[in-house]
């Protein structure tokens, strides 16, 4: 049984369409999988019209099915930290979702707006327009802002326009936009969705402050927490998996995956999940076995 709830299409940052996606997804072997775009369930939408058509036309029995999982990546701060907070299993078309989405949309236009006036600030003008013409109708984030930096030539490759202009605690790393915590875990929950703190190694916190943040999530009603994501040493996974039990939050795991090079794991490869650890998945593998 392949997991994996962590993944991108192009809907948000991701290289992929949504039908690409799944069918990457089925030649990986991928059983379950989840499409967390930011801040977005559009993708996820196109994606379950095209396995929903691509099932009717399959005569081909032995074909593996996909199961696809309503989900989305939130972005919110915690302190002055930008923080993710995946909902897995959520309503699409609950209130709660649509009113999230659409509160991200004009946020992350704006932020755009502010990001571009601190480029052109750094003589690196029209980016805010460049990011949108390469965004078109995805959510629009910083890797498009990337991508026309490295298009302009102002950097020579997407990891340095982060490293220089747009990662964490660089001018373009605007966050004052985002809701709290607590926010992003209501809308989740609301939705009949399971709250999960994302990659929580990637915000480079000590163990102490990563124990504190993972209290703070679960405080606010926080069900679950990625244990691994990707390839990663056992010794991360078991760290990881001490300080989910540690908040009595279940376990995830997932790629993160945004293209088949660059930034993410390969999808569906993913690194043991410690055996002492709860599978946040279980519930909707079984709804899958009830249904047929
Ligand atoms: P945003 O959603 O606009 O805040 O952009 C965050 C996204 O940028 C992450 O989800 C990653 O996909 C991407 N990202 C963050 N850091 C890097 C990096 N160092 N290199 C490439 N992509 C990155
Ligand atoms: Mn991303
Ligand atoms: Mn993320
Ligand atoms: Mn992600």
């Amino acid at each position: 049984m392949r997991v994996d709830l962590h993944s991108h299409t192009n809907a948000s940052d991701g290289a992929l369409s949504p039908a690409d996606l799944c069918r990457h997804a089925q030649r990986c072997g991928v059983d379950l999988l989840a499409i967390t775009d930011h801040d977005t369930v559009a993708g996820y939408r196109v994606a379950l019209d095209w396995l929903q058509a691509e099932a009717s036309s399959t005569q081909d029995e032995r074909a593996r099915p996909l199961q696809l999982l309503p989900a989305v990546e939130y972005s919110t701060v915690w302190g002055s930290i930008g923080v993710h907070v995946v909902g897995l299993g959520i309503d699409p078309d609950h209130p709660a979702t649509v009113e999230a989405c659409d509160f991200y949309r004009e946020a992350r236009h704006k932020r755009a707006d502010m990001i571009g006036e601190r480029l052109a600030k750094l003589s690196m003008p029209g980016a805010t327009e460049g990011a949108r013409a390469l965004a078109g109708s995805a959510q629009i984030g910083r890797p498009h802002f990337a991508r026309y930096l490295l298009a302009q030539g102002h950097v020579r490759t997407v990891e340095e326009a982060f490293d220089r202009y747009l990662g964490a605690g660089k001018p373009g790393d605007i966050k004052l936009l985002w809701p709290e915590l607590g926010q992003v875990v209501d809308w989740i929950t609301a939705a009949g969705g399971v709250a999960t703190l994302a990659h929580p190694l990637k915000y480079r916190l000590t163990a102490t402050r990563l124990r504190k943040l993972a209290g703070d999530f679960a405080a606010a009603g926080g069900a679950a927490m990625e244990v691994v994501v990707g390839k990663q040493p056992a010794q991360e996974s078991q760290f990881l998996a001490q300080v989910a039990e540690q908040n009595n939050l279940l376990a995830s795991v997932g790629s993160d995956f945004h293209a088949s090079v660059t930034y993410g794991s390969q999808l569906g490869e993913i690194s043991a999940l410690p055996k002492s650890c709860t599978p946040v998945w279980s519930r909707w593998l079984d709804a899958a076995v009830g249904n047929g």
